[in-house]
């Protein structure tokens, strides 16, 4: 970060503004709006200051630039068309340790104006540090369409009734309730509508009504594969009105860090080894009592919670509790480590339907062994890595064509995403050739040739081209890594 942030206090405060023209003029307007006492200097004046002077808003000193004017300022601003004469000034502020802002020269300047949102009392700054006031500005239009003029309404409805909502709803908890209700229920609605005196009974009204007991709330959340980007916005407004989170070994780094800076976090993935009977009782054991404390439980799991990820289980568990629930799907990471790998589940010249299955199967004779080996299907393994063997073996043996495409893709999504590509009948020994582990994905089908030409993330292994069988795939791109099989 170039610049830090910081939202000052100008009011009753001296700021200098040095030069005459329409931008000091601009300037001064943008000071005194906060408060400031202006002191304008320069030879000469535009009408509008002279008007702003007539009003003594602005103080004016119509002469040449003089030292002495920084001597009872807090600020500067130099809004003169001289860059020689913005540069002394610069330096000037620099000697005597005041900030300063030269106008459009952020290399002059040791303050930067960002551009604004105001919804006052909510303020919303944004800047490039400098570098690129278009994108400044396009993320302000941005901003502006999202918070409407209501939230300044809201907020300031919130400032009047503060010490109200302070002593009728002691505790962080239970205040955060409360501004919940007032962001998302009648009061916010009535102010987009305006209708301000009747959010302002609203308000009263829920104020004096005696207190429920505050109940607490599990949501359960899928977190998506690993690149925070996939993840959905009610996720993201899940992590940040969190109170507790419980997460998994899948659950990325980049996603965690999303969440309430002073959200509890507490680990409760699987270790290998460990009893997972004994973990899946603490987890459930976790939500209940954080739930029953009127805590916010974030349950965050990776991929999806109702994919291979026990989902189901927790929620029993918590109607047989009596725990309130709400379930945010997540992108699971058949459909979103595929799409990152080039791999289009169900290609019509290739597929006709698309099966999520769990290796874990491998060994399970009671599966339909023969109409998985089928052709012209895709076959999606989670937890594979372990099972390749079996897989591969039982595949085979049931008839599925040795030259099927596989692709297996490793930390799909993520920075360090794999993707190797070859034959079912090489796919145990290419795996332990490259070294992949968990986590990773095993897609079985024709569709994943494609991946070798759709390519488009990450580092791509492909073996494809170097198998006897004949080959119908386009050769890969030369961004794609054909790495020659010893
Ligand atoms: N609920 C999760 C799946 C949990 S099972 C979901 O919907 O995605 C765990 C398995 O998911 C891993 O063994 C692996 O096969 C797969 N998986 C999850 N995230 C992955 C990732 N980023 N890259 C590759 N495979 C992943």
């Amino acid at each position: 970060m170039d610049l830090f942030p910081i939202f000052t206090s100008l009011k009753g405060r001296r700021i200098l503004v040095v030069g005459g023209g329409a931008v000091a003029e601009r300037k001064a307007r943008s000071l005194l709006a906060a408060g400031a006492e202006v002191l304008a200097g320069a030879p000469a004046f535009s009408r509008g200051l002279l008007s702003l002077a007539a009003e003594a808003r602005v103080e004016l000193l119509q002469e040449e630039f003089n030292p002495e004017w920084l001597d009872s300022v807090w600020l500067v601003v130099a809004a003169t068309d001289s860059r020689e004469l913005n540069r002394s000034i610069a330096q000037l502020a620099e000697e005597k340790r005041l900030f300063i802002n030269v106008v459009d020269d952020p290399e002059l300047s040791s303050f930067q104006v960002p551009s604004i949102v105001d919804r006052s009392p909510l303020v919303i700054a944004i800047s490039s540090s400098g570098t690129a006031p278009v994108l400044a500005r396009r993320v302000r239009e941005r901003i502006e369409s999202l918070f409407d003029h209501s939230w300044g309404a809201l907020a300031q409805l919130a400032a009047r009734h503060r010490s109200a909502i302070r002593s009728l709803r002691p505790g962080l908890q239970r205040r955060r309730q409360f501004y919940d209700w007032l962001l998302d229920g009648p009061v916010a609605s009535k102010l987009r509508a305006n209708r301000s005196a009747d959010a302002e009974r609203a308000i009263l009204q829920e104020l004096s009504r005696p207190e429920k007991a505050p109940i607490g709330e599990v949501l359960l959340v899928g977190a998506g594969p690993g690149d925070p980007g996939l993840l959905t916005l009610k996720a993201l407004r899940a992590l940040n009105e969190a109170d507790v989170i419980l997460y998994d070994r899948l659950v990325s780094d980049e996603v965690l860090e999303l969440a309430r800076r002073d959200a509890e976090r507490i680990f409760v993935g699987k270790t290998p080894g460990e009893n997972h009977h004994a973990t899946q009782m603490r987890i459930h054991d976790l939500m209940v009592r954080h739930a029953r404390k009127g805590q916010r439980v974030v349950r965050l799991k990776g991929g999806d919670a109702f994919v291979f990820g026990r989902g189901g289980e927790e929620l029993e568990h918590l109607t047989a509790h009596d725990i309130p629930f709400q379930v945010v799907p997540g992108l699971t990471a058949g459909l979103a480590c595929t799409a990152y790998a080039g791999i289009p589940l169900t290609h019509r010249e290739h597929a006709h339907s698309v099966r999520f299955l769990t290796a874990h199967s491998a060994n399970r004779p009671d599966l339909d062994w023969k109409s998985l080996a089928q052709p012209g299907q895709t076959l999606v393994f989670y937890m594979g890595v372990s099972q390749i063997v079996d897989l591969q073996s039982q595949l085979l043996k049931r008839g599925r064509a040795p030259d099927t495409p596989f692709a297996l893709i490793e930390n799909g999504t993520r920075s360090q995403q794999r993707v190797l590509t070859g034959r079912l009948s090489e796919l145990a020994s290419l795996a332990t050739y490259h070294s992949f582990v968990a986590p990773s994905l095993l897609v079985i089908g024709e569709v994943a040739a494609l991946g070798t030409k759709l390519s488009w993330y990450g580092m791509h292994i492909n073996h494809l081209e170097s198998s006897e069988h004949d080959n119908q795939f386009r050769r890969p791109q030369d961004r794609t890594a054909n790495i020659a099989h010893a």
